[in-house]
């Protein structure tokens, strides 16, 4: 079988633990803020992409879509506010809506005060942020087997086999010494398992410089 769930490539910048790359909320870049020398050039242009991640753990859509995540600092509370001229139903419409558990992703995030005197990220263009059917601690363990050392022994913990080990067959990442200890680490494997495959979203680009505006479409 192919090794079709890795990503082929690891852009520049790419590892989800790079802070720079994927600030918590409070290192993000604050609005109409320039001179934040890590994102912008001192005429005010981008230097490079960055992209916001935090879990859902609320979604409000009764006057425009609003998201609270949690950030990869653990930080609660933090607002997301999609903002367009139809109460936010853009970005609803076509995608998977986003729900409890979901991680969302918002490139070029950048945090402001609301009306109420809160601190959020405003989203105003739907193809900057995507919906990922992944609890935020399942994309950063996926992405530390795929950036960090891949033992050469069965992946469960005290088998040290390494002989004639077998790859997930599903993501090719982890080996294991034979079916059994495959089986008896399914509960522990699968959702960095199925989140491997979704990090190809932010492995293929080079994130350490900027050209043009990327986007998730
Ligand atoms: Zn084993
Ligand atoms: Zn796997």
């Amino acid at each position: 079988m192919p090794p079709a769930a890795l990503p082929p490539t690891l852009g520049a910048g790419s590892d989800l633990q790079d802070r720079i790359s994927f600030p918590t909320f409070a290192d993000c870049p604050q609005l109409g803020d320039a001179a934040d020398a890590r994102y912008f050039h001192r005429a005010g242009a981008y230097r490079r992409h960055w992209c916001f991640l935090g879990e859902v753990t609320r979604v409000s859509t009764f006057s425009r879509l609003v998201l609270d995540v949690v950030d990869t600092a653990a930080r609660e509370g933090t607002r997301v506010a999609c903002y367009d001229d139809d109460g936010g139903r853009s970005f609803l419409t076509g995608a998977r809506p986003p729900r409890v558990g979901d991680t969302v992703a918002v490139l070029y995030a950048q945090t402001k005060a609301f009306l109420d005197g809160t601190i959020g990220i405003r989203v105003e263009d739907n193809r900057c942020i995507r919906f990922l059917p992944h609890r935020l601690l399942d994309l950063l363990a996926a992405n530390d087997a795929l950036w960090g050392p891949r033992p050469a022994i069965c992946c469960v913990p005290d088998c040290g086999e390494s002989e004639d080990l077998r790859r997930c067959s599903k993501c090719q990442l982890v080996r294991y010494c034979g079916a059994e200890h495959q089986s008896t680490d399914w509960a522990a494997h699968k959702g960095i398992c199925r989140a491997l495959p979704t990090l190809k979203i932010f492995t293929d680009r080079d994130w350490t410089t900027y050209n043009r505006r990327i986007t998730f479409q």
